[in-house]
């Protein structure tokens, strides 16, 4: 039975490669009838940030990942689910307190008395001499009795991994294959704190093994971690689990997709416009592609073609031209009234419509969504893309007005373009489908002579969408503005 997990810590948002690692234990799970969980990593106490799993469970809700236990948000509130919990490490902390306790029972660990000042100094030194710095087992061989002594007294501790020496740990990694790792390569790292807390090595292990996690798939920056995790789960005497580590994230530079360069939450992206399955549709062929190739894939579809052996080795490059493609596709296969809502707050945030206009001109704004959806690749280009036709006022370059309307044509055009639309009492669609043809018939101008100097008197262009719904777009008003403007 698999069981995958997703174990964020909660740093505030949720990185779009965590959504990717995310997103791979779903399709494995879904493939495998088996059970997505997720939790909380929040051991890192100096590191707490307000609202941080809130936005966590909002950011997978949006994109539409869904688990099956762990930490959910009911009536706004953090709620658990599953016969595993707590799923919040910090709620966990007895649990680890007695597993940490075993393991110095069992000799595979030590309480550590080293002050900062003294690892400071020591990693100064091994520094200076060109040694990769690691602790130097100055407590390694302090008798249990005499430590529990010098705890009992007051002195402030931590424990650490009593790692054997010279000997190799093996494990299999779905991606990468067979590694192994000598213990005289690894430090005697750190399982529990002087706070009290574990550190995320020793949590991570032991919530796995009590989760009953089969599959680890996280990223690779976790891959050097491993090797400890391993020897804990041999320490334990507990079957481990398979690893899967997921290549990095990467931009264009090959260098790690980070925060300071820009957007990289998902909250960024969904305010940029980006729908969550576009996002996640690209996410998912950053480091993966199915065996046919195909590029547009349902949540469905992804779990139908996933698996680990087509998971590359090397980072995937996050290429924002083809997310801007992806998410293009899936807005113009999307329903008028879904772009439209989405697109309201972004047209009310850049002041071209209030609130009120926006609950009485569906219609309109329908029109709106229909005639820019072709050309946008995210919905927060839409307030830009509208904006000649929500200007008062339009430009029209000196080269297009010569080529168009510096002629005889356009007053007689322009003329009756005003004197027919002053006698149309309602200006809606219907009219504006019929509108041209009277002026054709009215004017005895037709074809291109008809519809570019209009294009162009109205909009300032003489490319664009489809005249009818410009026409009905401007309204009555502005399309008697901007014709007067071109024969004044
Ligand atoms: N808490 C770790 C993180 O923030 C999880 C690593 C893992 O999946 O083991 O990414």
């Amino acid at each position: 039975n698999v069981r995958v997990r997703f174990a964020p810590s909660p740093t505030g948002y949720l990185h779009i490669g965590g959504l990717r690692t995310a997103l791979y234990n779903y399709l494995f799970a879904k493939k495998n009838n088996g059970k997505f969980i997720l939790r909380i990593e929040d051991t890192d106490q100096t590191r707490f940030v307000e609202g941080a799993i809130e936005n966590l469970i909002n950011s997978l809700n949006w994109a539409g990942i869904a688990y099956d236990e762990g930490v959910f948000i009911e009536n706004g509130e953090i709620v658990e689910k599953g016969d595993y919990g707590p799923y919040i490490q910090s709620k966990r902390l007895e649990i680890y307190k007695k597993y940490v306790d075993e393991l110095i029972e069992k000799g595979h660990a030590y309480y550590c008395f080293c002050t900062k000042e003294r690892l400071d100094k020591v990693r100064e030194e091994q520094k200076i001499s060109g040694q990769i710095p690691r602790y130097d087992g100055f407590c390694r061989n302090i008798p249990l009795e005499e430590a529990k002594k010098r705890i009992e007294n007051g002195e402030e501790y931590v424990v650490r991994l009593k790692l054997p020496h010279n000997r190799d740990i093996d494990f299999y990694d779905m991606v990468r294959g067979n590694i192994t790792i000598n213990t005289s390569d690894m430090d005697d790292q750190v399982l529990l704190k002087s706070d009290g807390y574990p550190t995320y090595h020793l949590a991570v292990v032991v919530d796995d093994h009590l989760m009953g996690i089969t599959h680890i798939v996280r990223g690779e920056e976790w891959l050097p971690s491993t090797p400890k995790h391993v020897y804990l789960y041999e320490a334990y005497g507990w079957e481990k689990p398979t690893y899967v580590h997921l290549p990095t994230v990467l931009n264009k530079d090959r260098k790690k997709l980070s925060k300071r360069q820009g957007d990289v939450s998902v909250e960024d992206f969904r305010n940029k416009g980006y729908l969550p399955e576009a996002l996640v549709n690209y996410l998912a062929l950053v480091g993966w592609s199915p065996e046919d190739n195909e590029e547009i894939m349902s949540l469905e579809d992804m779990v139908e073609k996933f698996s680990f052996e087509r998971v590359s080795k090397t980072g995937g490059i996050f290429d924002i031209d083809k997310l801007n493609w992806i998410n293009g596709h899936y807005i113009r296969n999307s329903s008028t009234e879904r772009i439209r809502e989405l697109a309201i707050p972004y047209l009310i945030k850049e002041n071209l419509i209030d609130d009120e206009f926006a609950h009485e001109n569906i219609q309109w704004l329908d029109c709106l969504v229909e005639t820019l959806k072709e050309s946008i690749s995210t919905i927060s280009e839409i307030p830009q893309k509208a904006e000649f036709i929500f200007s008062e006022e339009i430009e029209i370059e000196e080269k297009l007005y010569n080529e168009f309307l510096n002629n005889e044509n356009t007053k007689i055009l322009m003329s009756a373009i005003i004197e027919e639309i002053t006698n149309i009492d309602e200006f809606d669609l219907e009219e504006a489908k019929t509108f041209m043809k009277k002026i054709q018939q009215k004017t005895g101008i037709k074809g291109k002579n008809l519809f570019m100097p209009t294009r162009v008197a109205l909009t300032g262009s003489e490319h664009g969408p489809e005249l009818v719904n410009i026409l009905y777009l401007l309204g009555k008003d502005k399309i008697i503005k901007r014709a007067r403007k071109v024969i004044e």
